[in-house]
């Protein structure tokens, strides 16, 4: 069974530790480097990416998360997730760091302000049994990928799922639905990863 940890520095941590365990693996709250180099993967939750980039800063986790992906671990991203997971951003912070990982450029609150927010079906590609409900909240989407990058799904002709070897990111937040597909989906391939 994989541990993986989710990046508890902000944002909606105990949702997606409750879906990990749904979708079986052992999960546990990631705060220090210490916690970081002790779990086979990675979620980075939803949130607001500008304060959780900078207390990754604060906490000493910038460099150990970019070299940590660097080396493999796989990481799921949701949303402020997502975020992070961009090579590049724009309507970013000046001062806004991200961890990267993912060959993409992502724009950020691209879907429009709080009371925009909006759920809609996704078709995810590799969830063959029925769309998920993807719950979008001040959410970003991609604007463009590498060659390297797989888009898993698009909606009103925006990316929002992409995965780039063993890093994932969704534009929209599976954690706070009872669907634990997209974590089931994430947890095979840690499994698949470890070899076990
Ligand atoms: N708009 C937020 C940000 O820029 C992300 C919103 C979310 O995670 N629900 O970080």
């Amino acid at each position: 069974t994989p541990t993986i940890g989710v990046l508890a520095l902000q944002g909606d941590v105990r949702e997606h530790l409750i879906a990990l365990a749904a979708a079986d693996a052992v999960a546990r709250p990631v705060r220090r480097p210490e916690e970081l180099a002790d779990v086979d993967a990675l979620v980075i939750p939803g949130g607001e990416s500008t304060t959780m980039s900078k207390l990754a800063v604060i906490f000493g986790l910038l460099e150990p998360l970019r070299e940590r992906i660097r080396e493999g671990m796989p990481v799921y991203g949701t949303c402020a997730g997502m975020i992070m997971l961009a090579n590049k951003i724009l309507d970013g912070r000046d001062d806004q760091e991200t961890v990267g990982g993912i060959d993409m450029i992502v724009r950020r609150n691209a879907f429009g302000r709080q009371n925009e927010s909006f759920e809609a079906a996704v078709d995810v590609k590799g969830i063959n049994d029925g769309p998920v409900e993807g719950v979008f909240i001040r959410a970003p989407w991609v604007e463009s990928v590498g060659g390297a990058v797989d888009v898993l799904a698009v909606h009103d002709g925006h990316t929002v799922a992409v995965r780039q070897g063993n890093v994932l990111a969704t534009s929209f937040h599976p954690e706070l639905t009872g669907d634990h597909r997209m974590h089931a989906l994430f947890v095979d391939s840690v499994a698949k990863t470890l070899g076990t």
